[in-house]
């Protein structure tokens, strides 16, 4: 039976091998558990238009600064324990980021702008990738605390209600087998329709199939439908995992990717829908000093 995992230190010591990118989730994390991008959800009100994220149509304000330290930061913990190509982002990175445009970018899984903006400095675009990747998730997870009242019941779209995001797996939830999608990037939770594919909506039993991993006494499943070719893996547990567990729980299930690969299947990578959104810079907050005329 293969352990759940919910630390860092946990996955570590199963798989040592992890420990550099290990290093760098766990910095994520703990980004995403202090309150430093509350500021930044846009605020009012928020309501789901038809098959809208909530994120969509929003502007974000972002500190440059915070963002700025926190991709640096990620930088030098991957550079670490790293490949070369992980060591050479820094000096390449030296010369000046454009934030707000990577941070847009990791939204909107805009793989295209981390290239050119790669190339432009000189740096692996797969290394950069890897890391805006992670860039906006704190606050993506402040969202996500702060949006979810409004996600209401009846979303049913395959893609996450904040983010828009694929989901990173199901759960079997409980004897009463309640399932609902998780998503890798804010942590969110939505109802999964059973017996239909997330991605394509297809509900022809025929055309769906349960694929086990038959390993080490897994305990998940590989849900995979033979219409577009596409899997989602299915875990089966007492209770649901914390927000911040879902990159744990997605990597530690590797197995059933594998399987599901083996067996001709793909997962979709990025986002279900195109995220409208935009980012800007946040003005600088003066400090004022009493005392002074
Ligand atoms: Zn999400
Ligand atoms: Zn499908």
């Amino acid at each position: 039976m293969i352990p759940v995992a919910r630390s860092v230190d946990s996955l570590r010591k199963r798989r040592p091998e992890w420990s550099p990118w290990l290093a760098v989730v766990d910095e994520v994390q703990r980004e995403a558990m202090t309150a430093r991008w509350e500021t930044a959800v846009p605020s009012g009100r928020r309501e789901m238009e038809a098959a809208a994220p909530l994120l969509s149509g929003t502007i974000v304000r972002i500190d440059e600064d915070a963002a700025r330290r926190m991709l640096l930061r990620l930088v030098d913990i991957a550079s670490r324990g790293g490949t070369a190509k992980m060591a050479a982002l820094r000096p390449a990175l030296g010369g000046g980021l454009e934030i707000a445009v990577l941070f847009r970018a990791s939204l909107r899984h805009d793989t295209d702008t981390v290239a050119t903006l790669a190339a432009a400095a000189g740096a692996d675009a797969d290394a950069l990738q890897a890391l805006v990747s992670l860039l906006a998730v704190p606050f993506l997870h402040a969202c996500a605390r702060a949006w979810r009242p409004a996600v209401p019941m009846a979303w049913m779209q395959g893609y996450c209600p904040i983010c828009a995001s694929w989901p990173a797996f199901a759960e079997m939830r409980g004897i009463e087998r309640s399932r609902m999608l998780r998503c890798g990037r804010c942590g969110s939770e939505w109802h999964g329709a059973i017996l239909r594919c997330a991605y394509c909506g297809n509900h022809d039993h025929n055309e769906l199939a349960t694929l086990v991993a038959g390993q080490n006494g897994s305990t998940g499943d590989v849900e995979a439908c033979r219409r577009c070719r596409q899997y989602v893996k299915v875990l089966t547990r007492l209770q649901g995992c914390a927000p911040r567990e879902v990159m744990l729980e997605e990597m530690a299930t590797v197995d059933l990717d594998i399987a599901a690969i083996q067996s001709g299947y793909t997962r979709p990578v990025g986002a279900g829908r195109d995220l409208d959104v935009d980012v800007q810079v946040a003005p600088r907050v003066r400090r004022l000093f009493t005392g002074q005329a």
